[in-house]
């Protein structure tokens, strides 16, 4: 496919705002791409040139941009930062300047060269990239120089996730979305759009049956539910192992003997760089290669006492790692398996992967196997729950016994157990939401800037409103905000926002990005909000760098737990 041909596709992508009418031209696109093409398409629509979990970043600033341009369009870069100024957009001051003359490239030499331009680095190297870049300005239209210089600036945005890319795939092989649900199986095993594209146009669905997790390649961890009671854990799950829950970060650890250790986040981040004491770990392990599931918790040298999630992830601020990780050395509690010498182990049940787990981690000073107990006595349950709070941990996990490992799903398998029971009609857990806009601050916060935020949970691809919070915050962090926010600002209400309520509208919106954790005294029902709840008393717990904005707590997740909390005030 040529360029000009993808850009045309990207022009109506960019004026359509129908999910499924994107749906719907991406699956035109797709059929229309040759089986070596359609997996860089896949990236190249998300504004990249790997799957996201490959931490390829084009690291590029705006003016390097503009000098491209301008060595393309035989201008300066002063010119291209007027046309930028007067335009909002990188992508229009770049067809603006474009010099009319009609030319193309093939979509998979542009994907190359854009892929070079990520990938190379060196001395000198910025001049040859700006020179590259030039040439393939150079040698498109018009229009593909609109797309092709906002993918090194992530600008591209189209404004949907790789969840519509699925159901285009689906809407590609079937004509319809019924391939959704496993072709995002397979995702969550293998998070690569690029290769299941090409796998799919290939060998159709069923080449997917050959899937399985592989080491390198991060598989979704599997995520909890909630339920109100012990007694109703197990009821729902039978015999459980309940384990305690850490309040640190999740690491799902990649490891190749002689080779190398990788680890994720996850939000599918290749967080590798944030724990140097790992490339010692394969004296810990009995394997060649493994997929381990775990939580990384800061241990305070001191005490030997697990230091909060604050701590743990001030690591994520790259400088001072070596410092920070000899005052406060991490322990990784080590949970799961998910892989072990070639062998895919996420069908076997956890009874099973823990006896497997348990045979092949060697625990020392960085890993441990975390301590569990199985049972199907809810008095042993509560009680396990209850000995976790008095050691100051968060609460407990609660495991179905022989249930197999869920990549990517939040089901009945895995259930946390947070907060203490007995808190009838109060809210038990917190909730995740993303800051959609800010208040200008009164009073003491009028200096700050911001004074209240305005956050909102997720329905579908969407965000609907559910409080305003202007509690819990400390000055420091107030600040901290302010400058987070401001960064992401937008003219405009974000097109992912959805029935906001005039009274609500914030000073200042901000592209969905950062997730806030908060709590509250209860949910109640609220026609204010596009949620249909609100929170009372809301207060900011923290700021949740691990998650991201499609992680957040969901209206129905919301529903569930205004039903748990309804229950409890009626018994
Ligand atoms: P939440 O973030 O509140 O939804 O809780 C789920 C998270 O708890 C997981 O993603 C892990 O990071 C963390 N966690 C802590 N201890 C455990 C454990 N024993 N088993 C599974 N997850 C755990």
């Amino acid at each position: 496919m040529q360029f000009s041909r993808l850009a045309s596709y990207l022009n109506s992508l960019e004026e359509t705002s129908s999910r499924n009418a994107i749906t719907e031209i991406l699956a035109t696109l797709f059929a229309e791409a040759e089986a070596d093409e359609i997996g860089k398409l896949c990236y190249l629509l998300q504004g990249r040139v790997c799957p996201l979990y490959e931490a390829i970043e084009f690291g590029v600033a705006e003016k390097f941009i503009f000098r491209a341009i301008a060595s393309a369009y035989a201008t300066d870069p002063d010119e291209v930062a007027n046309q930028f100024k007067k335009l909002g957009d990188i992508g229009k001051a770049a067809e603006t300047l474009h010099s009319g003359r009609a030319s193309d490239m093939h979509v998979s030499e542009v994907f190359v060269r854009l892929y070079d331009l990520a990938t190379t680095g060196g001395v000198g190297s910025q001049e040859r990239k700006i020179g590259q870049l030039a040439d393939v300005l150079k040698r498109v239209n018009a229009m593909s120089s609109r797309y092709i210089v906002r993918i090194p600036l992530d600008k591209l945005r189209l404004g949907f996730s790789e969840m519509t890319i699925l159901d285009s795939l689906s809407w590609m092989l079937a004509g319809n979305k019924s391939l959704r649900p496993r072709l995002e199986e397979v995702y969550n095993v293998r998070p690569d759009i690029g290769f299941i594209a090409e796998t799919v146009k290939r060998e159709g669905i069923k080449g997917l049956s050959h899937v399985r997790a592989r080491v390198g390649s991060p598989v979704l961890s599997q995520l909890s539910q909630r339920l109100p009671t012990a007694d109703e854990m197990i009821e729902k799950m039978g015999t459980v192992a309940v384990e305690p829950k850490y309040d640190g970060v999740r690491v799902e650890l990649h490891f190749k003997r002689g080779k190398w250790v990788r680890t994720f986040s996850r939000n599918l981040e290749d967080t590798t760089a944030m724990f140097p004491e790992l490339s010692e770990v394969g004296k810990e392990i009995h394997a060649d290669e493994v997929i381990l599931d775990g939580e990384a918790v800061g241990l305070d040298p001191a005490t030997g006492k697990t230091v909060s999630f604050q701590e743990t992830t001030t690591r994520k601020r790259k400088h001072n790692i070596e410092l920070f990780s000899k005052s406060v050395p991490l322990k990784f509690f080590i949970f799961d398996i998910l892989y072990k010498n070639g062998e895919d182990l996420l069908e076997v049940p956890l009874s099973e992967r823990r006896k497997i787990l348990e045979a092949t981690v060697k625990p020392g000073t960085l890993l441990a196997v975390t301590p569990q107990m199985v049972t199907d006595s809810a008095q042993k349950l509560r009680q396990y729950h209850d000995d976790q709070l008095k050691k100051g941990l968060e609460g407990a996990m609660v495991k179905k016994w022989d249930s197999p490992y869920e990549p990517g799903r939040r089901g009945f398998s895995w259930v946390k157990f947070k907060e203490e029971e007995g808190k009838t009609g109060k809210l038990t857990d917190t909730i995740d939401a993303v800051v959609m806009g800010y208040y200008a601050g009164e009073g003491k916060r009028t200096s700050f800037g911001i004074g209240a935020l305005l956050v909102g949970v997720r329905t579908g691809e969407q965000f609907v409103t559910v409080t305003k919070i202007g509690t819990g915050v400390s000055d420091d962090l107030w600040k901290e905000l302010k400058k987070k926010l401001h960064a992401i600002h937008t003219r405009e209400m974000p097109s992912a926002y959805t029935k906001v309520n005039k009274a609500l509208i914030p000073d200042v919106w901000v592209s969905p990005q950062v997730v806030v954790e908060l709590a509250g005294d209860d949910l109640t029902k609220s026609p204010n909000h596009g949620a249909g709840y609100a929170v009372r008393f809301p207060r900011l717990v923290k700021i949740r760098t691990d998650k991201t904005p499609a992680q957040v707590t969901t209206v129905k997740e919301l529903t569930q737990m205004f039903d748990n909390q309804m229950n409890h005030t009626k018994k």
